[in-house]
């Protein structure tokens, strides 16, 4: 591929620094580019793009202690739920767990939300302070 900017260097695949904007916050994140070997010029295919949206939410999430989207996708994967069941699971649109996979950042209270439902000792925890608090709940028979 020919550099679109000088016409006479080459695009070249290279992993470079970039500052992103995640959030309004500014984030250094290090991702692939095509790079002109000559002037410098840089571009990204649509698969560096995707890489770069998936790094950059990444970079961010992990500054702020929220799940990646790595972390995301095992989690729906140990728990052997598609996109759709996922969802369900977590009474939001479909569209929201493949958007959080592909680096929409989910906000705080999502996060903690997906821990609960798909965390069985952060689950517990919670059942633990729940009882805490309000008291052991009755044997299940006295509830009919
Ligand atoms: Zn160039």
């Amino acid at each position: 591929m020919k550099c679109f900017k000088c016409a006479k260097g080459k695009m070249v695949p290279a992993i470079t620094g970039m500052t992103a904007t995640v959030r309004r916050e500014q984030i250094p994140v290090r991702a692939e580019a095509m790079l002109c070997n000559r002037c410098g010029f840089q571009v990204m295919t649509d698969a560096q793009s995707d890489a770069y949206t998936i790094a950059s939410a990444d970079a961010y999430r992990t500054k702020h202690g929220l799940l990646t989207t790595k972390e995301l996708k095992q989690i729906r994967q140990r728990l052997g739920m598609s996109f759709r069941t996922f969802a369900r699971h977590l009474k939001v649109s479909e569209a929201s767990p493949k958007r959080w996979e592909a680096g929409l950042v989910q906000d705080r209270a999502m996060d903690q939300l997906i821990r609960l439902k798909s965390d069985l000792a952060i689950a517990r925890e919670n059942v633990t302070y729940l009882e805490a608090h309000l008291g052991a709940p009755p044997p299940h028979h006295a509830l009919r």
